[in-house]
């Protein structure tokens, strides 16, 4: 039976995520209500606009949805998905505040001064592909939560227990490890 995992499909960039669930064996389910959590193992919410996403979010009854699921599921928010993710927004916005730190919105720049960038992290010896996108900076990381990634000594992917954040678009890049990491938490279960 293959696992399957919701990758939240509102707006952004849900597909990238999609296919990359599929080429590590994972089956991916297209979340756009409250019923479609109810047969999936955990969920990642996309990169994409966190404004957009919030609309839909409030108005299709997720975000109450996306709270009870994710006291017993795996979450992973990338990009804008960590802003959806986080506790506190600058500016700021509504946000489900499970994951606890702050990120500041749009931080390393706007579209022009996107950058993809290689450094080393936690997730194995070599260094890791980090494509960022109008990204959110993490400015601060509370007590339970673990940094295994920084760019410039600055937090760029954290775990939190079984929630996991990053700033940058893992599924834009070749390396496979992030999504395996947040896929090996799904299997234990959380
Ligand atoms: N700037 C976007 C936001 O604030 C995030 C960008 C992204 O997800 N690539 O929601």
């Amino acid at each position: 039976m293959m696992m399957r995992v919701g990758v939240l499909a509102v707006q952004g960039a849900y597909q990238a995520h999609a296919a990359r669930l599929r080429l590590l064996g994972a089956e991916p389910v297209l979340v756009r209500s409250a019923a479609e959590l109810s047969d999936i193992r955990g969920i990642i919410l996309p990169g994409g606009e966190s404004t957009t996403m919030l609309r839909f979010l409030a108005r299709d009854q997720l975000l109450q949805a996306l709270t009870d699921f994710a006291a017993e599921h795996p979450v992973f928010g990338t990009c804008a998905g960590l802003i959806l993710l986080a506790r506190d927004v600058e500016p700021q916005q509504q946000s489900l505040g499970l994951l606890d730190v702050s990120v500041m919105r749009n931080a390393y720049g706007r579209q022009l001064d996107s950058a993809i960038i290689s450094a080393p992290t936690a997730l194995g010896d070599d260094p890791l592909e980090m494509v960022f996108i109008r990204a959110p900076a993490i400015t601060r990381v509370g007590e339970g939560v673990t940094v295994l990634a920084e760019r410039d000594g600055q937090p760029v992917l954290v775990q939190q227990g079984h929630l996991f954040g990053c700033a940058f678009h893992p599924e834009l890049s070749r390396d496979n490890r992030v999504h395996q990491r947040f896929l090996e938490c799904v299997k234990e279960g959380g």
